[in-house]
Formats: C-alpha cells, sequence, structure tokens
C-alpha cells in the first residue's frame, strides 16, 4: 500500500466514524430488553445505557443504547449495536477480543470474523495512536460484558 492509499483508507475510516458519531443507529431505548446496562467513561464523560434482547437459544436479537458522549464513543456504540444482532455471547466476546487487540495495536485474530465486523474494527482501531481514546472505543464493549453478566453499572475507571 503506498501512502496516497493509506491517507484513502484513513479518510474512509474517519467517514464511517463520523457518520456513526452524528447519526447513531439503534439509538433508543428498550424497556422490554432482557439485558441491560450502565456504562461510563469518567476520562471523557461517556455515557451510555445499553439494551440487549437475547433469545432462548442464546442469540441476540436486538441491540440499542442511549446517551451521550464524544464522537468515538458513539460510533463505537452504534456500529456495536450493528455488529451484534444475531451473535450469541461467544462471539460478542471473540468480537471484543479483536477490537480491543486491534485499538491497542496488538495482533489480533480475524478467524470467523465477518468482513463487515473487520471494517467496523478497523475503522476504530485508529485509536491506538491516541492511548486514552481506547476507553472512548471500549465503554460500549465494556457495558456489553456487564449487561450479559446483569451486572448493572460499569466504569472503565
Ligand atoms: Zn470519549
Amino acid at each position: 500500500m503506498n501512502a496516497m492509499e493509506a491517507n484513502d483508507l484513513r479518510d474512509l475510516y474517519q467517514d464511517l466514524i463520523l457518520d456513526h458519531g452524528k447519526r447513531p443507529r439503534n439509538f433508543r431505548a428498550v424497556p422490554t430488553a432482557n439485558h441491560e446496562a450502565l456504562g461510563h467513561n469518567p476520562l471523557c464523560g461517556d455515557r451510555l445505557n445499553l439494551y440487549v434482547t437475547v433469545d432462548n437459544n442464546g442469540v441476540i436479537q436486538d441491540a440499542a443504547f442511549q446517551g451521550s458522549g464524544c464522537a468515538i464513543s458513539v460510533a463505537s456504540a452504534s456500529m456495536m449495536t450493528e455488529m451484534l444482532k444475531g451473535k450469541t455471547a461467544a462471539q460478542a466476546a471473540h468480537l471484543f477480543d479483536y477490537l480491543h487487540n486491534a485499538c491497542t495495536g496488538k495482533p489480533a485474530d480475524a478467524n470467523g470474523i465477518d468482513s463487515d465486523d473487520i471494517d467496523r474494527i478497523q475503522a476504530l482501531s485508529g485509536v491506538r495512536d491516541y492511548p486514552i481514546r481506547v476507553k472512548c472505543a471500549t465503554l460500549a464493549w465494556h457495558t456489553l460484558q456487564a449487561a450479559l453478566k446483569d451486572e448493572k453499572k460499569v466504569s472503565t475507571e
């Protein structure tokens, strides 16, 4: 890849983050959700309520959120809700592993992850150059883990 292509790719990823940050998907409260949690990142002030509906087979049928925070945290939550539908908790945990490694510059195992999901995660992984932003990018995922374990609140500290 030459430098020009790398720049184009970065712009593309930035567009994805800006788009999700401005027009978050699945931005709604779900009173009937069977798992929910409140996530808080005190370093940046990001807060989100996550609502997850899991069926009897352990498959995530719906994921939605509300809250406020920086563009990275909102975009990450928005993209996460898109990624979760149809996945099991184990698949979601694998995605989080992959995202966490990508965001901290560690080797990430993409085996079994959809290419759409890899694109979204690659877009977020630009935060690896800004360690404080890693907490913004992973807040929604920490909140998901808390929700699935029926812990009501999680803080990144
Ligand atoms: Zn933030």
